[in-house]
């Protein structure tokens, strides 16, 4: 198997070269960029395998070039993992609303850098033993295609919502916490942030489209798709 590739957008070279040393020595490759412009155009006819993007850049921000990346087909599933300072809650929002799949507040450990980087990954390889085709209603999920329909439309998603909704689908019926959404599409060990469910879930809305009221917020539980 080909080694994957990792991009990493950062402008100050020691967390650079602290996240290409650890990267590295986990077996990915990795290549980085300091400011927005390149990158763009770097991405554009070479999509990595996983993208880490600082917000706070010179010239164009992180959230500008997410809105970007997930504006152009070629670059929009492109799996994105935001690096974001304590005091840009704001913006970790935002960029997790824009499409980015997770996020890591620094200072983070670099542990926790690359068990997100393996969940996020991991999101976008086909689950072993999974049906082919998960149909819900007028929602239908094809697993080794990676493609998700509604209504016979196709509506493009990231790793993350693929993996999302693969969930609830699977599970139409029943109620899903957003803990153990969490665990199951995150990864997470425990309850860090359930905002990051409810910012996916209402961007999956959106998607969905007509038919968006599928998705049931359960109040005071979390979510769940009905059968
Ligand atoms: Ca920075």
């Amino acid at each position: 198997m080909s080694r994957q590739r990792i991009v990493v957008v950062e402008d100050e070279p020691d967390i650079v070269e602290i996240l290409r040393y650890n990267l590295e020595r986990e077996g990915y490759l990795v290549d980085s960029y300091t400011r927005g412009e390149d990158v763009l155009e770097a991405l554009q006819g070479n999509p990595p395998d996983l993208l880490l993007l600082d917000l706070m850049l010179p010239g164009m921000d992180g959230l500008e070039i997410t809105r970007k990346l997930k504006r152009n087909p070629a670059t929009a599933r492109i799996p994105l993992i935001m690096l974001t300072a304590k005091n840009e809650e704001v913006d970790r929002i935002v960029g997790l609303e824009l499409g980015a799949d997770d996020y890591l507040a620094k200072p983070f450990s670099l542990r926790e850098v690359v068990l997100r980087v393996r969940a996020v990954l991991r999101r976008g390889e086909p689950g072993l033993g999974a049906e082919d085709v998960i149909r819900v209603g007028r929602l239908e999920l094809d697993i080794p295609a990676h493609r998700f329909f509604v209504a016979g439309q196709e509506v493009l998603v990231t790793a993350t919502e693929f993996k999302l909704m693969k969930v609830l689908m699977e599970r139409a019926g029943r109620v899903q916490t957003r803990e153990q959404l969490l665990s199951d599409v995150w990864q997470y060990a425990d309850n860090v942030d359930s905002r990051t469910v409810d910012t996916h879930v209402r961007r999956l809305r959106k998607k969905l489209g007509q038919e968006a009221a599928l998705i049931e917020t359960v109040i005071g539980l979390g979510y769940r798709l009905k059968a």
